[in-house]
């Protein structure tokens, strides 16, 4: 009994000396020491010695079980020390080497046109209004004055959604909106998406307005135009001559189209303003009483004008764009030149 103790003493130390890590010690551990281990084997006999050598043999199987124990404890805390090292080893980090740069990308041109007009009319005393883009026929259509055979209220020009409810085919239903919830003075501008149903290299059947709404006591066609040449100027450059020929629109009278002079070739003529020296860039009027009528303002107590522009012409203009589509399609090599 004495030397099977010895001897498992002897081959349970030479085993953790041979271990290579913790795994392999903790198989030792189990090999030695667990409940169906070698030492326990051994204690099993304990039982078949004469009385008197019971205390003695069990004193030494406590002696060996210590001594396969501290070797064990001090073996595992080498194995974790090693491990250690050799992972901050593998792991060390060389801060010398350049970084990885991640690709930033740019604001798309329309986010960055409509954060400018909304910027230069802020400028102005302007405040930003939006609305749904789902639209009611009565907001859209009814309260601006659309007679119930104009055109843009066919299934040819409009999406409808419903009867009554269709994707709103300009920004004005929020000029509506406000001033039924407003009392004048108003002065905002409302960007947005608006749908027809039109696709070329000029249209598309989604697309941006912004649009703009004041009204006051004395506002004049005067104030209008100031208000309009000061933008133009801001947003293509000091001086840029600025036209204003009649038009029609169902919501303003008088109404009016305004060009400014080419930007591409200064008022000479070129293609892109067809020879003209102009380029049409906004409609604009001054409110009609109709729609005051519609939202309970006093046409004889107020005035106000109100113009609205399509984003995509503007950015088209302003960065030399040819076709629209371009402007949709997320072409990452597009839209880097921005
Ligand atoms: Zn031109």
């Amino acid at each position: 009994m004495r030397e099977q103790l010895e001897r498992l003493k002897q081959e349970a130390l030479r085993a953790i000396g041979e271990a290579s890590g913790e795994d392999a010690l903790q198989e030792v551990r189990v090999r030695f020491l667990g409940r169906k281990g070698e030492l326990t084997a051994l204690m099993k006999g304990l039982g078949a010695l004469v009385p008197e050598e019971r205390p003695a043999v069990g004193q030494l199987v406590n002696s060996v079980r210590d001594e396969i124990e501290t070797g064990l404890e001090v073996a595992q805390q080498a194995a974790r020390e090693r491990a250690t090292i050799e992972r901050l080893q593998s792991e060390r980090i060389d801060v010398t080497l350049p970084g990885r740069r991640l690709a930033i990308g740019t604001k798309h041109p329309i986010t960055q046109v409509v954060e400018e007009v909304c910027d230069i009319f802020a400028g102005l005393g302007f405040s930003v209004a939006e609305g749904p883009e789902i639209e009611h026929d009565w907001y859209n259509f009814e309260a601006l004055n659309f007679p119930p055979e104009h055109p843009a209220r066919d299934m040819q020009d409009t999406f409808f959604v419903e009867d009554n409810l269709l994707l709103r085919t300009h920004t004005s239903p929020v000029q509506v909106r406000t001033m039924l919830k407003q009392k004048p003075p108003v002065r905002i501008i409302a960007p947005g998406t608006v749908y027809r149903c039109d696709s070329d290299a000029t249209h598309s059947p989604m697309f941006h307005q912004i649009e703009g709404l004041m009204v006051d006591k004395g506002v004049t066609f005067g104030d209008l135009k100031g208000i309009l040449t000061v933008f133009t100027n801001q947003l293509f450059g000091q001086k840029t001559g600025v036209r204003l020929r009649p038009s029609f629109f169902p919501f303003t009278e008088p109404s009016a189209e305004v060009d400014i002079a080419c930007v591409i070739c200064g008022g000479k003529g070129c293609r892109v303003c067809k020879n003209s020296g102009w380029l049409e860039i906004l409609g604009a009027g001054m409110v009609d009483p109709e729609v005051y009528r519609h939202v309970n303002y006093d046409a004889e107590e107020i005035s106000g004008f109100a113009f609205g522009m399509g984003i995509e012409r503007i950015a088209m203009l302003k960065y030399g764009i040819s076709d629209m589509r371009l402007l949709f399609e997320n072409d990452v090599r597009f839209l880097r030149q921005f």
